[in-house]
């Protein structure tokens, strides 16, 4: 498999922090990057992958519609050509 595909498959590893504060240690993708004891904002970047923030459900229904009508056309076509 290419380099490029590899990193695309593999999981990133999980960020910790430890609040200075008081010594929580957490993975701030699950808390917005804050410390679930005082708020404490951690320096890191929590914002999810790009397609991860994309809604599917329209684009994803549309293709489904497409291609059921696809499906449509085929099996008339299949039928009035048989
Ligand atoms: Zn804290």
């Amino acid at each position: 498999m290419s380099e490029r595909g590899r990193l695309l498959l593999e999981r990133q590893p999980e960020v910790r922090v430890t609040c200075p504060n008081d010594g929580w240690t957490f993975a701030p993708r699950y808390t917005d990057g804050r410390c679930p004891i005082d708020g404490w904002e951690a320096p890191v970047d929590v914002a999810p992958p790009r397609l991860a923030r994309i809604d599917w459900f329209w684009p994803a229904l549309i293709a489904m519609a497409i291609v059921s009508i696809l499906m449509g056309v085929l099996v008339v076509l299949a039928y009035v050509r048989a």
